[in-house]
């Protein structure tokens, strides 16, 4: 533990924080990053299939689910629990799994705790093997799902749609891909997920490397050796091998490149904020005592608590609860000592809370790297949410070794990238591989994100009807696309800590509204311009969440440091109750069986 902070310590803090955030802020915010052009064009490309030839489809289905990610394969389930039959999943990947079919980079784990972040556990009777586990078993638990909903019928893959229109005068989108298939669909579940096309750093040169260069979300172990459960990457012993970012990805992946190269060098813009991980397998003999229903117990558990709810247990306790749970006792404790319960107290708290976690974090740098100059360099300067928090027991470590090198920017980011090598501060750093770990578009419009764009009712496409900022009922219904319905956190419950549980909530929705619309004969289902309208000004009516304005360097979280203009809001808002007031609203909104807000014609 480290000493309670002083009033001075709290202002030197909050100094640093805003100097350190000056130094990042760009006038280019979001538009720094490059899309994948030039030599990196196969960059979204699927290199772990051999894609078969085959002849185009051209049929109608009852439910086409866009996206065979979490997002998709839990509505594909939801579906056929509620007796939705014809549904096929598509999907660009040569399988189901989404980003846990990209990303196959070393070390690649889930920072939530399986027990609530791998979705339907109970219904496909999976017991994880471990409180965290690595992507190859979530990969496979995707599968499993398919599998036992039989979603894998009918399903295409290393498919990618080109264009969906509305045909009204059938009340069909008529959806059209890559291999030359016409879909007629009644009904469309989109999922793409929030995080999946990568982007590349605006640096000068990027294209001129001669070296051997690779996004983390593409990883060749062709070139490194090793495999997606963390083998050693042999082929990497005589490499000099630079990895650009550290995010939660380079966070995973920079143990297995210092174990493995001959020499690593680290080009740091801005440290993550690391915690402990403390990973332990799950006993399968406590598991198996576990009540059925158990898991929406621990969702519910999970997300009242990390969002400052009262629990009598804290049934997953780790560093995403940890946050929330000091906060909330210290409003209390201030309560209890006079204060007034209001958003002054809570930003107080919050305040103290944070630093107190913060001051831990970079302790924690201190108590692990031996190198001080690197421990100091290692130290996040901004409060723990204004980036993605980073859990590892082995990351910091990595720094102790005498081949990986921190080369911090700071905070100005690599200077540029010749034939060779890296260049930052005027020093050159000669490469034989770059692994670039940037990341992936956030922010950008949702058209350029997936390809292509919907056109539904007189012409309206989404990306103009989105283009300033998401419009939506729940998150999930669309004026002008009658029978369109969006998986994702956005306008409804907008739990970032454990994505799959938005759509494990959102997507019993989807299949009731299905379902009824099935059974009643209805052709189509549209949220009314006026439920729409309110539903905006409702999530829109507070500020949710503390972002830390001047106190946060700039990241995706926060628009790059960029203005949060009424756009940014729409994106990135939700219930103003929290998650679980969404959870709580929603259920109800469901089992009314009105479906308030929804025409059905
Ligand atoms: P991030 O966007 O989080 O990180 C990108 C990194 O690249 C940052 O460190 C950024 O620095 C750096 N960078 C960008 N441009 C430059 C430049 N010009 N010079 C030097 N550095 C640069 O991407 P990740 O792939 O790490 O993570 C993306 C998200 O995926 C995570 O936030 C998380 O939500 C998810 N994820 C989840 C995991 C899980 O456990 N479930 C595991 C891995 C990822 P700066 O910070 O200064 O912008």
């Amino acid at each position: 533990m480290t000493t309670p902070l002083t009033e001075e310590d709290r202002n030197a803090i909050r100094e640093r924080y805003r100097y350190e955030r000056d130094k990042r802020i760009r006038k280019d915010g979001n538009q720094q990053y490059l899309q994948p052009e030039g030599r990196f064009a196969s960059l979204l490309d699927d290199p772990y299939v051999q894609v078969a030839p085959r002849e185009p489809v051209n049929d109608e289905v009852d439910v086409l689910v866009v996206g065979a990610g979490f997002a998709g394969l839990v509505t594909g389930a939801r579906l056929k629990q509620a007796g939705v039959n014809n549904v096929r999943l598509i999907d660009k990947a040569g399988d189901v799994g989404g980003v846990w079919y990209w990303n196959r980079y070393p070390g690649a784990m889930c920072d939530t705790a399986a027990m609530i972040y791998l979705p339907l556990l109970e219904e496909t009777g999976t017991v994880p093997s471990a409180k965290y586990v690595l992507a190859p078993e979530i990969h496979a638990h995707a599968k499993r799902i398919a599998t036992t909903f039989n979603l894998y019928d009918n399903a295409l893959f290393s498919t990618g749609i080109t264009a969906i229109t509305l045909d009204e005068s059938i009340s069909r989108y008529i959806v059209n891909t890559d291999r030359g298939d016409t879909i007629r669909a009644r009904f469309l579940a989109m999922g793409p997920g929030p995080l999946h096309r990568p982007k590349l750093p605006g640096i000068p040169g990027i294209h001129d490397f001669a070296g051997h260069a690779f996004h983390t979300s593409r990883w060749d172990y062709d070139y490194t050796g090793g495999d997606p459960t963390g083998a050693l990457m042999e082929k990497l012993a005589d490499k000099r091998v630079g990895i650009i970012g550290t995010g939660a990805t380079s966070v995973q992946c920079i143990p297995h490149l210092s174990r493995a190269a001959k020499d690593l060098f680290v080009f740091q813009r801005t440290p993550s904020a690391i915690d402990t991980r403390n990973n332990h397998p799950i006993d399968k003999e406590w598991f198996g005592s576990l009540q059925p229903g158990w898991q929406n117990e621990w969702l519910m558990n999970f997300t009242t608590l990390q969002t400052m709810g009262f629990a009598e247990k804290d049934l997953v306790m780790d560093g995403w609860t940890d946050i929330s749970l000091r906060i909330r006792d210290r409003v209390i404790e201030m309560v209890k000592a006079g204060s007034q319960v209001g958003p002054e107290t809570l930003l107080r708290a919050y305040e103290e809370s944070d630093d107190e976690k913060m001051s831990e974090i970079r302790a924690r740098v201190d108590s692990i790297v031996h190198d001080q100059a690197t421990a100091d360099a290692l130290k996040p300067w901004y409060r723990q949410l204004c980036k993605r928090p980073c859990f590892h027991d082995e990351y910091l470590q990595s720094f102790n070794n005498s081949n990986t090198h921190l080369i911090d920017t700071d905070g100005k980011g690599v200077e540029r990238i010749d034939e060779t090598g890296v260049w930052v501060n005027g020093v050159h750093y000669e490469l034989d591989c770059l692994v670039i770990a940037s990341g992936f578009e956030v922010g950008t419009p949702y058209t350029r994100r997936s390809g292509y764009d919907v056109v539904g009712r007189n012409g309206v496409s989404l990306g103009e009807y989105w283009a300033d900022g998401m419009r939506s009922l729940h998150g999930i219904h669309v004026h002008n696309f009658p029978n369109l319905f969006v998986l994702g956190p956005s306008q409804g419950a907008n739990l970032i800590s454990n994505i799959p549980h938005n759509y494990v909530a959102n997507s019993v929705v989807i299949a009731s509204t299905i379902a009824h619309a099935i059974s009643t004969g209805a052709s189509e289902i549209e949220v009314t311009e006026t439920a729409e309208n309110d539903w905006l000004t409702f999530i829109t009516s507070t500020q949710r969440g503390l972002r830390g304005g001047e106190d946060c360097t700039p990241g995706y979280y926060n628009n790059e440091g960029g203005t949060m203009g009424r756009r940014e809001q729409l994106n990135s808002s939700g219930h103003p109750g929290g998650p679980v007031a969404y959870f709580e609203y929603i259920e109800q909104w469901r089992t009314s069986g009105e479906f308030a807000g929804l025409v059905f014609r």
